[in-house]
């Protein structure tokens, strides 16, 4: 049975004059159809937005926290509901969609403990001088297909706490949950604070030139970034651009082999590899190369692909048909150029749904291009190295800059290691964890401007400076 939905705006579920029809990854079965959101639909987001935000900037911020706290609540309470419709959708198995709607639950409460204070730069003879900051106004946000719960509400959580209303718009493959959210949430917010649409391919780049948005913040491709940027220029929107990655995994030869195996497998597996922080390069020193090798391919065999909604699924299929396509067509890259396989590359069973075994390379040259592209996808490249200049140069040779990580029982030559990496983040002896206190943002064409933390809320405001002249 597929499910009809509609959009919130101004407050009221909103149905399309067209469709948009949803798949399941795993069955290529539709499962729903959602709004084809009209220009007048969009107009009407973005004025109910800037009506509402004359006095929700203006409510004050423990209100706007209360908010917070029962759209938070409303989504730990769905959770099922919204796990089997996100693992519906995006393929991801039952644990990690639930997971990742109780962090959406988590992360939404844990921004309210957030605070912009106001700032006093002088307090002089001369002067009493304060920096406070202003919400922008209304935010555009655009959000991908690989975390679709969890990335919406670290936009909608920072951009309500700071005073900001939003039209938000989910990726057209992964749009049922977030929509699911638009009805649970519909009779709390107040019109025009939230809107959720959803559209096809025109419905971005009309949000990203639209006179009446203020800021976007947008999560996706680097590819994508670039449009949005040179869209957002026009009027000169404010920008916070979450892009993609290459991480590097850098494991020193002190590593315990069996235990990073494990741990190093799912820094690249998890969601199928569709993760913007994944390892995406691993770099193991040839002193334990061999080893750790082993038992990665070891582990990865023992590994189920399958149907997200089946019980023991670890890895579920990619998410969309030109992901697969593309992730497929690197495979077949790297056959033909004869690098050798450890696991997989053996072809594709004839099944439907957007399946992939798990694939890991041997040792493939740095120029191929499962090393030098984002595979977002379940293929995971093992290099070998000899010193650490030669791998911190390896690492850092990329146009991205998003994350990476080391792993060592020696914690202070790792510190020593990540100070010289080109990234927003890097981890030692773990991956994949965001904090709602740090910002997370990317180095290079891996983003521009920051999400979460304090450095992340302060995106959705200005700072406005107040001088009083004293005597
Ligand atoms: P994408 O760039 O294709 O699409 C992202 C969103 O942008 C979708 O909602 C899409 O409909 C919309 N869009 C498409 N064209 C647009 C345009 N011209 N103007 C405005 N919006 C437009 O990305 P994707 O394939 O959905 O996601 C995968 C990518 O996202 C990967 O590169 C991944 O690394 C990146 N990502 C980054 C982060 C991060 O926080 N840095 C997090 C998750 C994913």
């Amino acid at each position: 049975m597929t499910m009809t939905q509609k959009m919130l705006i101004n407050g009221e579920l909103v149905a399309g004059e067209a469709m948009i029809d949803v798949l399941n990854p795993a069955t290529e079965q539709v499962i729903g159809q959602v709004p084809d959101c009209t220009v007048e639909q969009l107009n009407r987001a973005v004025d109910a937005a800037r009506r509402a935000f004359k006095t929700w900037s203006k409510t004050p911020v423990e209100e706007r926290r209360a908010l917070l706290g029962q759209i938070s609540a409303v989504i730990k309470d769905n959770a099922d509901e919204l796990m089997r419709m996100l693992t519906a959708e995006q393929g991801k198995p039952h644990g990690q969609a639930k997971g990742e709607v109780l962090g959406a639950s988590a992360i939404t409460g844990a921004i309210t403990m957030l605070n912009l204070e106001e700032k006093v730069t002088e307090d002089s003879e001369q002067r009493l001088s304060r920096t406070r900051r202003v919400p922008i106004g209304v935010v555009g946000a655009i959000v991908p297909w690989n975390f679709p719960v969890i990335l919406a509400m670290q936009k909608i959580a920072p951009a309500l706490l700071s005073g900001c209303t939003i039209v938000i718009k989910p990726s057209p493959f992964t749009p049922m949950a977030t929509l699911r959210i638009a009805e649970l949430i519909a009779d709390i917010v107040p019109p025009g604070v939230v809107n959720i649409i959803t559209g096809g391919d025109s419905l971005g780049p009309a949000m990203t030139s639209h006179p009446g948005i203020d800021k976007v913040s947008f999560t996706g491709s680097t590819a994508t970034g670039k449009r949005v940027m040179e869209s957002a220029s026009k009027d000169l929107k404010r920008i916070t651009l979450e892009l993609g990655g290459n991480d590097a995994a850098i494991v020193l030869p002190d590593a315990d082999v069996k235990d990073v195996a494990e741990k190093l497998f799912w820094a690249s597996f998890t969601n199928a590899g569709q993760i913007c922080v994944a390892a995406k390069r691993i770099y193991i020193h040839e002193d334990i190369y061999d080893d750790l090798s082993a038992a990665i391919a070891d582990y990865a065999r023992g590994v189920k692909v399958g149907d997200g909604a089946d019980q023991g699924t670890a890895i579920g299929p990619i998410q969309n048909k030109a992901q697969y396509d593309r992730v497929l067509d690197l495979i077949q890259d790297a056959k033909d150029k004869g690098y050798p396989f450890l696991v997989g590359g053996e072809g594709q069973a004839e099944m439907p749904g957007y399946f992939i075994p798990v694939t890991v390379l041997d040792n493939p040259p740095e120029d191929a291009r499962i090393v030098a592209e984002e595979q977002f996808g379940p293929v995971m490249p093992l290099m070998k190295f000899g010193s650490v200049a030669e791998v911190i140069e390896r690492a850092n040779a990329s146009d991205y800059g998003l994350a990476g990580s080391i792993w060592t029982q020696d914690t202070d030559a790792a510190v020593a290691i990540a100070e010289q990496l080109e990234t927003g983040t890097v981890w030692i002896n773990e991956t994949l964890h965001l904090s709602p206190f740090a910002p997370f943002g990317g180095h290079k064409q891996s983003g521009f401007g920051a999400e979460l933390g304090q450095e992340g809320l302060a995106e959705f405001t200005y700072p406005q400076v107040i001088t009083v002249r004293r005597g």
